[in-house]
């Protein structure tokens, strides 16, 4: 399928590996020329020669912290105006409600929650102006179905999902949508770190964790980066056009509910 949006520009944060990596692959496929950006430079620059080696689209990089008021001025100056924006930084690290204060909420509000609002803010209302624009935030699964050991994730997740639900609403009409896009368990970086920490609490391999974890998924298996990138571009495409404040989840079918 023509996808619609080749030769516009995205800003894929947080691509240098894992899911962002996914999406940027996917837009690259669709023609997008993009600003790719991961704090490391070593991944970030060899993602961005590998894109370059196989679709004719322009690439630049920019490592920096997107979560920090300097990095984003950094990406932001390089990144100029796009049409396209796909939010992504890293997610907090798992505990107990009883391990985290008050500066661990304000870590992750400002990671998960501020940055996409930061983003959207500096970004949107250019696109706005040129009449077309697609925003992805990439959240979770714990925004429908709570992952008690990621407390901070879910609530700084909630927190950005409630202000994308009222705000696509109020830039619709210029033809701009914005919606997040629910990755459940996908094989990246995140999730060999997530089960090497639920086998050292339960005693296990991490191995084990992994066979365990996909034994509760109905397709068996974790998600790929490639196919939850695809499903990115299909989201920034023109026939996305009347997708408004969803909420897209790919997860296997792990959360079991009607709707
Ligand atoms: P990943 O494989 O660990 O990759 C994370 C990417 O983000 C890397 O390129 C990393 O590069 C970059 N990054 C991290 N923090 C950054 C920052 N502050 N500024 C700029 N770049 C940053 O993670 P992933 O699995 O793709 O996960 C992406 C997001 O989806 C996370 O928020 C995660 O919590 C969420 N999620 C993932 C899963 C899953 O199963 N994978 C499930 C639910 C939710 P540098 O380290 O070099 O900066």
């Amino acid at each position: 399928m023509d996808l619609g949006i080749s030769g516009k520009r995205a800003l894929v944060c947080a691509s240098s590996k894992g899911l962002g990596r996914g999406c940027a692959f996917a837009l690259a496929e669709a023609g997008v020329d993009l600003v790719l950006n991961a704090r490391g430079s070593e991944a970030l620059e060899a993602t961005a020669a590998e894109i370059r080696s196989l679709y004719n689209v322009n690439v630049e990089a920019v490592a920096a912290d997107i979560t920090s008021e300097d990095g984003r001025a950094q990406v932001l100056k390089i990144a100029g105006q796009v049409d396209i924006l796909v939010t992504n930084a890293g997610g907090p690290p798992p505990g107990m409600w009883t391990d985290w204060d008050r500066d661990d909420f304000i870590s992750a509000l400002d990671a998960n929650m501020l940055t996409p609002i930061a983003l959207i803010k500096a970004l949107v209302p250019s696109m706005m102006e040129r009449g077309w624009g697609r925003v992805v935030n990439i959240t979770s699964v714990s925004v429908k179905s709570p992952i008690p050991v990621l407390g901070l994730s879910n609530a700084a997740r909630a927190g950005l999902t409630g202000y994308v639900a009222g705000t696509s609403r109020q830039v619709a009409s210029k033809g701009v949508t914005i919606n997040n896009l629910l990755p459940g368990i996908h094989a990246t970086d995140r999730a060999v770190s997530l089960d090497a920490g639920a086998a050292a609490q339960q005693g296990i391999s991490p191995e084990e964790a992994k066979q365990n974890r996909e034994a509760g998924i109905p397709t068996h298996r974790y998600g790929t980066a490639t196919e939850f990138g695809a499903t990115c571009a299909f989201m920034c495409s023109q026939h996305a056009g009347f997708m408004v404040g969803q909420n897209v989840l790919l997860d296997g079918g792990a959360t079991v509910s009607t709707m």
